[in-house]
């Protein structure tokens, strides 16, 4: 059964005094807070078994690769792949999308069209664009209702061009927290043969999310938005994909054998992977999935979500509060502006009192130039977060509010 308090003890940092006031951290769309068991997995790989992996014939290198592979299995089960093949790890998910689009730009060829949600993370759209200078491809948005979630009807229409070759789309939005039916647009993208790409990262920390399920040929996570380190991010995609793509990087590890006469390839998932990996940072996801299955992190959702609930809807009954998005399905992020003032303004005056969120355009442009918006203040949830903290941070704003219209 999920508890927030006994939880909360798990994490060092929530202890920590902000400007002599208790941290209230709401930044976790950003990156979330690491537990004591990842903390101490990485420092368990770096002062009992550090080495580098597959390639050592002695003890640390086998126990270091038996780790590494083993978290990717860790890894394949929390996301309902089977095939560890279909397993790439990567440094993040921003690294996931620019591999997944460098490669399938030998499918593509000048004047097909990519369709690329309005609300993507930047990460989701400049390696897009990219391939848009050097192949001449084209990239249309999907638009975005108003309440913030992107359109499938619309997105439907767009596929009336025949040359829509890939969809690319977040599963949920960073900068609005809008739930888009992944679903609905992998079995569009099916039906007229392209290619489907869902940006997982801000999905992952607040969902169960069974790639085998959603059949979406690429998805992409980050492990640090998910309780685990920076560095380290994966792609999920399907074999037949992925045997057929040509290597990204090359270097070691990703070869079969190299000789100036020609060079043959890894087989998957190393064929993806050149190069000395975050071994430290694979194995701290891998505790970290370990721990929020051990948390109980079904029951850690919906109590995030109670969470969230309160939160949206404290901010609704505020007369100086404007919210970004209403969507339907929403999850832990809340985007606002104070009327009048600028996110940067309020931001600063939020962390005097001890509240950590983050103002801006939280890397998704696009977004806040269609809701005409300079950038906004972003309040964003995790299942550490509390009911009480949420009650303290809308008597923080209010004060804030006052001090900005005095
Ligand atoms: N996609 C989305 C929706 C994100 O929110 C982020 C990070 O904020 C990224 C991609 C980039 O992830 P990473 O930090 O793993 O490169």
């Amino acid at each position: 059964m999920f508890n927030c308090e006994t939880v909360r003890a798990d994490f060092p940092i929530l202890n920590r005094q902000i400007h002599s006031q208790p941290l209230v951290y709401f930044d976790n769309a950003a990156t979330s807070q690491k537990p004591k068991a990842v903390i101490q997995a990485i420092s368990d790989y770096y002062t009992g078994y550090n080495s580098n992996i597959h390639r050592g014939v002695h003890t640390l290198s086998g126990e270091a690769t038996d780790a590494y592979e083993g978290a990717r299995g860790r890894i394949g089960r929390w996301f309902g792949t089977e095939d560890l093949g279909e397993i790439i790890l990567l440094r993040g998910a921003t690294e996931a999308l620019n591999l997944v689009a460098a490669s399938l730009a030998h499918n593509l060829r000048s004047g097909d069209v990519i369709l690329v949600g309005t609300t993507e993370h930047h990460a989701n759209i400049v390696p897009w664009q990219q391939l848009e200078t050097s192949i001449g491809i084209k990239i249309v948005p999907i638009p975005v209702d108003s309440r913030g979630t992107l359109s499938l009807d619309k997105a439907r229409e767009l596929t009336r061009n025949n040359r829509v070759k890939v969809i690319a789309i977040g599963h949920v939005s960073n900068a609005i927290g809008a739930v888009n039916d992944a679903a609905g647009f992998v079995s569009l993208a099916r039906e007229i043969n392209a290619f489907s790409v869902i940006d997982g990262a801000q999905a992952a920390p607040h969902m169960r999310v069974n790639c085998a399920l959603l059949g979406a040929d690429f998805y992409v996570l980050s492990a640090h938005k998910c309780c685990g380190p920076t560095g380290i991010g994966v792609l999920i995609g399907r074999r037949a994909l992925l045997d057929e793509l040509p290597p990204w990087q090359g270097g070691g590890d990703m070869i079969d054998r190299v000789s100036f006469s020609g060079t043959t390839y890894n087989e998957l998932p190393w064929k993806f992977e050149a190069g000395t990996p975050n071994i430290a940072g694979t194995i701290g996801f891998a505790a970290a999935l370990d721990y929020l299955e051990k948390i109980d992190f079904d029951g850690a959702i919906a109590h995030e979500n109670r969470v969230h609930r309160h939160l949206i809807k404290a901010m609704k009954s505020r007369k100086s509060v404007e919210l970004l998005g209403n969507p339907e399905n929403w999850v832990s992020v809340c985007s606002f502006n104070i009327k009048g003032a600028h996110p940067n303004d309020v931001g600063t005056l939020l962390d005097q009192l001890g509240f950590a969120v983050r103002t801006g355009h939280h890397c998704a442009m696009p977004t806040m130039e269609h809701f005409n918006l300079p950038g906004t203040c972003r309040a964003s949830l995790a299942f550490y977060n509390s009911i009480d903290e949420v009650d303290a941070f809308i008597e923080g704003l209010d004060r804030v509010a006052g001090m900005l219209a005095g």
